[in-house]
């Protein structure tokens, strides 16, 4: 959107934004119009939650972080203990116990041109901020879905697996849905199998079973999933990762998304068509209570 005047989306300029081992104020953090994170999305990230001053599934993001980089073929500069440093240290210096850490890696400054070879210095961000939730109202209710026309990327181009900078099919696939009036947008693989949503994975409930997409259908191993099949197996709730097809979201008795930043939010309707009773389900919202159990402990 364009708007005359100032930017109503500009940052909190008393943040301060880790870039490089120094802090800058929001509206100085800033990288260079050469770095081959800007020219060609070369970069990797990862969204992570800050709860009562801790920060969440801290290893595991670490880890995941440190697996994009692999599948990119960047070398970090930092090693997992020295990021942790870092992100502990922007909580301090915003002074923040609830919020959400956006962590990103840019290959760096580089001459214009895709080859590797030119670039130097991949850089590090970490950006501390509190962070912007669905309206509770929608939390009540469920959102809506539509299946994208936007296929997941094929997992052996840029996978589904690796956060990486390029995330432009997520955005039309989310700019589709809010154009059809719709919350969101499922997407499918180019098997024609469910994938996952553009910033979230997707679960069913079907007689009494939760059912996900495995991660070979090619998406995101999300943290929170993995986190809510482990809640529901200790609930005595049946899980299984398995090829869904588009019908399989049409006959589900429950819908929910999850993600770092969504949590667990309830789907309501599918492609105009009512999930369940069009109200969050009874296991979505077990789920949820055991989800904020956990991550307050
Ligand atoms: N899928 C995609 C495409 C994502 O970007 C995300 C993270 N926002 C997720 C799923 C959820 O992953 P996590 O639970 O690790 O946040």
């Amino acid at each position: 959107m364009i708007h005359k005047g100032p930017n109503p989306y500009a940052p909190d300029p008393n943040l301060k934004v880790w870039i490089d081992g120094e802090f800058f104020p929001a509206d100085q953090a800033k990288i260079s119009v050469w770095d081959h994170g800007l020219l060609y999305g070369d970069g990797i990230f990862e969204g992570i939650r800050i709860y009562n001053g801790k920060i969440f599934a801290c290893t595991e993001h670490l880890d995941r972080f440190f697996e994009s980089a692999v599948a990119v073929r960047l070398v970090l500069p930092m090693t997992k203990d020295e990021i942790r440093s870092a992100m502990r240290e922007a909580l301090k210096v915003n002074s923040l116990t609830e919020g959400y850490i956006r962590l990103v890696a840019t290959r760096g400054v580089g001459t214009l041109g895709l080859s590797t070879k030119y670039t130097a210095n991949p850089s590090i961000i970490i950006i501390a901020a509190t962070i912007a939730l669905y309206p509770q109202e929608l939390c009540d209710t469920g959102l809506s879905l539509i299946s994208s026309s936007y296929v997941r990327n094929h997992p052996n181009s840029i996978s589904p697996r690796v956060k990486s900078l390029n995330y432009l099919s997520s955005i039309l696939a989310k700019t589709e849905a809010q154009l059809l009036g719709a919350h969101e947008a499922v997407m499918f693989n180019h098997l024609g199998f469910v994938a996952e949503c553009s910033g979230d994975n997707i679960f069913i409930v079907r007689s009494g079973e939760l059912q996900t997409p495995d991660t070979a259908a090619g998406i995101l191993a999300g943290i929170t999933r993995n986190i809510v099949m482990e809640l529901a197996r200790q609930r005595g709730i049946a899980v299984t990762e398995k090829a869904l097809v588009r019908d399989d979201l049409y006959a589900a008795h429950e819908c929910f998304l999850t993600g770092t930043a969504a949590e667990i939010i309830a789907v309501t309707s599918i492609d105009g068509r009512q999930v369940g009773n069009g109200k969050p389900g009874e296991i979505t919202n077990a789920l949820k209570a055991d989800y904020e159990k956990y991550r307050s402990a």
